[in-house]
């Protein structure tokens, strides 16, 4: 039997064909540019549709279908709760998707998904408590706490970008301000970085084509002062995260995905140091800080594998 994933992302959707925890085939659909929830789920539907044309798959061949949204999802009722980035209230997406496509629907949030994936096939493989923390625009967090995937003991939890690191700091995309997101996030890292170009002439990054996380971590490889100092800066703000999730869930993996991720031993290095002075029990072992190894298809992947 085939399972069907969908990554509900802000420009595109995402559906894949996965069988035995692998994806065979995906297609990819723009998101409705107003977002709206009766367009943008026939738009799920007709990609699941073709998706399955496209391998020559029946519905009955398959068991049902896993979707990660933005948002807070909730599997019980099935309904969107609330999301920001859709302007989606009580969207009841599962009976929705099921006017078109009548199988079962499993729900989580899209963050949650791809820290599914990464706990089940991932750099979290064999452990029981995986927390992956994506770096990317924002910052996501899927949390799996005793093979569970966590989000609260209500809707909404596990928003680890915007756990307050830095209190009435700098403002978030959330609209409230000092958040995680806004310190340790890809986009907090150029921000950090434009704010003090003036100041700093000599720095290379006033020619880089294009002031993104890869050029400040580029740039503070070859010893440029102020990129250096940024990415000191971001470092030490992202090891205050880390620590404090260590001292509150003690996983066994944190798992880091999205752009920033890609300096690889780069960040892991001086982060793993500074995580080390910052957690409470110093003499106990503690999560393996690591590489998030699923990639970008990590959502459609988790969202398939969520228990029906
Ligand atoms: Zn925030």
């Amino acid at each position: 039997m085939y399972k069907i994933g969908v990554d509900l992302g802000g420009t595109h959707i995402g559906v894949g064909l996965v069988k035995d925890n692998k994806i065979l085939s995906t297609y990819y659909t723009d998101t409705p540019k107003d977002r709206d929830f009766v367009k943008t789920v026939k738009a799920m539907a007709d990609a699941i549709n073709t998706l399955l044309e496209k391998n020559s798959v029946k519905l009955s061949q398959c068991d049902g279908i896993g979707i990660g949204s933005p948002g807070v999802a909730e599997e019980k009722t099935g309904n969107i709760v609330y999301s920001a980035n859709f302007g989606w209230h009580d969207a009841p997406l599962r009976s929705e998707l099921q006017r078109y496509i009548d199988l079962p629907v499993a729900m989580a949030n899209d963050a949650d998904a791809a820290g599914w994936a990464e706990y089940l096939l991932g750099a979290g493989r064999g452990s029981q408590s995986c927390i992956t923390i994506t770096l990317g625009t924002g910052i996501g967090g899927g949390m799996v706490i005793n093979g569970k995937l966590f989000s609260g003991g209500m809707s909404g939890g596990g928003e680890l970008g915007h756990v307050t690191l830095v209190a009435d700091g700098r403002e978030c995309g959330c609209g409230k301000k000092g958040c995680a997101e806004a310190y340790a996030s890809a986009t907090a890292m150029v921000k950090m970085a434009s704010e003090q170009l003036a100041q700093h002439p000599e720095s290379i990054l006033n020619k880089v084509e294009q002031l993104n996380a890869k050029a400040v971590v580029d740039a503070s490889r070859q010893g440029d002062e102020l990129a250096s100092k940024v990415f000191a800066d971001y470092v030490n703000y992202l090891a205050h995260l880390i620590a404090s999730i260590i001292n509150l869930i003690a996983p066994q993996v944190i798992a880091l995905g999205g752009g920033v991720a890609g300096a690889g031993e780069y960040l892991l290095e001086p982060l793993n140091k500074r995580v080390d002075r910052l957690i409470l029990n110093k003499k106990l072992p503690r999560a393996r800080i690591v590489c998030a190894t699923m990639g970008s298809d990590a959502g459609i992947l988790g969202a398939a594998l969520l228990e029906l």
